[in-house]
C-alpha cells in the first residue's frame, strides 16, 4: 500500500484523530513559514535581528514600531484562503472523526475552513487587546491604523494575543491539548519542525495507535514516526480526500 492510501486507511479506520500542526500547514495558501529555505527567517536574519529576538516580549517593548513593522508586513495575510489541509481537516471534524486541532499557527485559517475545536497554542493575530485597559480588538481594528496600533478609548497600545518569544503559553489551552492527545487514536503531525517548545513536546502525550509525520524536512522525531511523509501536504490531503469520497 502507497504511503497516501495508508494514510486514507488509518483515517478511515480512527474516531478520534487529532492533528498538530504548524506554519507548513499554510504555506500551500500563501503564508511563508519561518525555517524553510524560502522562510521568513532568511529575511530576519538579513535584517540583523536574531527572530527570537524580534518577535520577543523584550523586543515589543523596546521597538514597538520595528515590531509592528515587521508583524503587519510579514505576519498578517488578512486575504488568504484556506488548503486543501484545512478543507480536510474540516470536514473529518464535522463527520466527528476529528476531535482537536492543535496549531502553532497564529492566522486562524483553520476556523476559516469551518474547524471550531481549534486549539491555538500560539494565540491569533484575530485577537488583539488594549495593554492598559485589556479592551478587545479585531484584525480590522488593527489594519485600519497604520504603525503601532493604539486603543481609541484610552491611548494604549494594542498588542496582538499571540505568544511571544519569552512569553507563557496558556494554561487552559495546554490542558485541552494534553487532554485531546491523550484520547486520540491517531496523531497526525504536519508542516512543522518540531524546534519550538514546549509546543513540540506536547506530541509524547499521546499513546494510540499510529503517528503520521507529515513534512517536507526532517525532524527530530522522524524515527517515532509509523508513516512519514514529505510531498507537499495540501497535495497529499486533496488525494487523501478523494480516496475517503470513494
Ligand atoms: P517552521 O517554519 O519551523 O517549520 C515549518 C515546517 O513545515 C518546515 O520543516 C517545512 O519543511 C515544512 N513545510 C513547509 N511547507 C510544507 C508543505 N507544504 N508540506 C509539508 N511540509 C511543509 O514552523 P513551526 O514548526 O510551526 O514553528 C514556527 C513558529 O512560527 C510557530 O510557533 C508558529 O506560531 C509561527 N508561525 C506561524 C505562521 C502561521 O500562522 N501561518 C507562519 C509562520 C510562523
Amino acid at each position: 500500500m502507497d504511503k497516501v492510501n495508508q494514510l486514507a486507511e488509518w483515517i478511515r479506520e480512527s474516531s478520534r484523530i487529532v492533528f498538530f500542526g504548524g506554519a507548513g500547514t499554510s504555506t500551500e495558501s500563501g503564508i511563508p513559514d519561518f525555517r524553510s529555505a524560502a522562510g521568513l527567517y532568511q529575511e530576519i536574519g538579513q535584517r540583523g535581528y536574531s527572530p527570537e529576538e524580534m518577535l520577543s516580549r523584550p523586543f515589543f517593548d523596546r521597538e514597538p514600531e520595528l515590531f509592528y513593522e515587521f508583524y503587519r508586513s510579514k505576519m498578517l495575510y488578512p486575504d488568504v484562503q484556506p488548503n486543501p489541509v484545512h478543507e480536510l481537516l474540516a470536514e473529518l471534524e464535522q463527520q466527528g472523526k476529528l476531535q482537536a486541532i492543535i496549531t502553532q499557527n497564529i492566522d486562524g485559517l483553520h476556523q476559516k475552513a469551518g474547524s471550531h475545536n481549534v486549539l491555538e497554542l500560539h494565540g491569533s493575530v484575530h485577537r488583539n487587546y488594549c495593554m492598559e485597559c485589556k479592551r478587545q480588538y479585531t484584525l480590522s481594528d488593527v489594519l485600519a491604523q497604520s504603525g503601532v496600533p493604539r486603543c481609541p478609548v484610552d491611548g494604549g497600545i494594542i498588542r496582538p494575543d499571540v505568544v511571544l518569544y519569552g512569553e507563557s503559553l496558556d494554561g487552559e489551552v495546554i490542558d485541552r491539548a494534553v487532554a485531546a492527545l491523550m484520547s486520540a487514536d491517531l496523531l497526525i503531525i504536519g508542516g512543522t519542525s518540531l524546534t519550538v517548545y514546549p509546543a513540540a513536546g506536547f506530541i509524547t502525550y499521546f499513546k494510540g495507535r499510529h503517528t503520521v509525520l507529515m513534512n517536507a524536512s526532517s525532524t527530530a522525531h522522524d524515527r517515532h514516526a509509523d508513516l512519514l511523509i514529505t510531498d507537499p501536504m495540501g497535495q497529499v490531503m486533496k488525494k487523501v480526500q478523494q480516496l475517503l469520497a470513494e
